[in-house]
């Protein structure tokens, strides 16, 4: 095939996309500073980071970054198992473990790598994955790799779960959910889980992304939150890319586990250490996330004062009490049309469409960060509320 045949099928493929309003752009973001960020030469109030602690760009954040750099250089230049694990990355995931109340932890270099090593590294041809509808992409590519039998049950149905189970079969069972859902911002049904694991012998995996360092009475996650152990939960992914602002992951657990991970896990395994220097900022941030509680009592605060002020305004949102606040509009073209709207008026809300969400359930994704204030809040419910008006009419 020549060049301009592919680009001919690609060119169909991608005008199709557009057709239907699916079609992806990035926005070129010229300058970040906290919550506002430059597009365009226009400084936009920015309602679609998961920089929920407003520490991505922390002093004492990026000062570990840079002084990392110069004892160890930017590159780990070589895996975890060959040369590339440093001091710095070791001390971390003692952190990481203690602060989950986990025996141990590993680190890797994006939780879409971390669901990847973790579920292939536990599951083969003749297990079985029950994985709830909206779990992240990241654990369904994840349970595909593994070659295990993948039944994904609705959204939050514990009963159905349970069903599943019963009807046993030979092989493992792992149970595999978000702990915070990345596009709805509700709580797994995490004690439930727990307990139906615990009845019927299988496994169980949370991909805390999204609770991890805002949930929980020190910010250890959703589990800490539901008083779920590593007797409970043994298996926890958290991500260091949202809350703690950084970049990277990691797995904690009892130490069979991790040991498990570092022998199997082939997304470990078989590529470069984190920089040692993010390690080194991850550090600073998780810090900083454990003393400053004033952090997640100002995101959460924030989150309820738009849950408030969207309901006196008769906006409908989802079930979520997390920072991730959806507005459900249900056609792609008219998430997108909000979007353009809003960023007009100074705010940037990021449309999510198929197939990142189900069709039909188009959305506005605004999350919020502890460095918002109530005026940003308000800013935005100030457009919004002419946005539901115009739309009424
Ligand atoms: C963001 C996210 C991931 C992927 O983490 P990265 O470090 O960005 O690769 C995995 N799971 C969930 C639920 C997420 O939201």
């Amino acid at each position: 095939m020549t060049a301009s045949t592919l680009s001919r099928r690609l060119g169909a493929r991608l005008a199709e996309q557009r057709a239907r309003d699916l079609y992806r752009q990035r926005r070129v973001v010229e300058a970040v500073a906290g919550t506002r960020v430059r597009i365009d030469g226009r400084e936009l109030i920015n309602f679609s980071s998961n920089d929920y602690l407003g520490l991505a760009g922390h002093p004492q954040v990026v000062a570990a970054l840079r002084e990392a750099a110069l004892e160890y250089g930017v590159g780990a230049g070589a895996a975890h198992l060959i040369s590339g694990h440093t001091r710095v990355h070791h001390q971390f995931e003692e952190e990481l473990a203690a602060f989950t109340g986990r025996e141990r932890a590993l680190l890797f270099s994006t939780g879409y790598m971390a669901n990847a090593g973790v579920i292939t590294a536990l599951t083969g041809r003749h297990d079985l994955i029950l994985a709830d509808r909206l779990n992240h992409a990241s654990l369904v590519d994840a349970a595909q790799l593994s070659r295990a039998r993948l039944q994904r049950y609705a959204h939050g149905d514990v009963a159905a779960v349970a069903r599943l189970l019963d009807a046993g079969g030979d092989g493992w069972r792992l149970i595999v959910s978000d702990g915070v859902f990345s596009m709805d911002g509700d709580v797994a049904p995490l004690a439930q889980l727990a307990r139906l694991a615990a009845d019927h012998d299988a496994g169980l995996m949370i991909d805390d992304a999204h609770g991890f360092g805002v949930l929980g009475e020190n910010g250890a996650g959703s589990l800490a939150e539901a008083g779920l152990d590593a007797g409970a939960v043994p298996v926890l992914m958290g991500t260091l890319g949202k809350a703690l602002g950084v970049f990277g992951a990691f797995v904690a657990g009892e130490a069979a586990l991790i040991e498990t991970l570092i022998q199997s896990a082939r997304s470990y395994i078989y590529t470069t250490a984190l920089p040692p220097a993010l390690a080194a900022a991850g550090r600073a941030a998780l810090s900083l996330a454990e003393r400053e509680a004033w952090r997640r009592e100002q995101v959460l605060a924030l989150a309820q004062r738009f849950r408030t002020r969207a309901g006196q305004l008769g906006l409908e949102l989802l079930p979520s009490r997390t920072p991730i606040q959806p507005l459900v509009l249900g056609e792609a073209a008219t998430a997108l049309r909000w979007s353009a709207v809003l960023r007009e008026a100074g705010c940037l809300v990021q449309a999510i469409r198929s197939p990142t969400v189900p069709a039909g359930s188009a959305r506005l994704r605004i999350t919020f960060s502890a460095g918002h204030t109530e005026a940003d809040v308000d800013a935005l419910l100030e457009c919004l509320a002419a946005l539901a008006q115009a739309e009424a009419k």
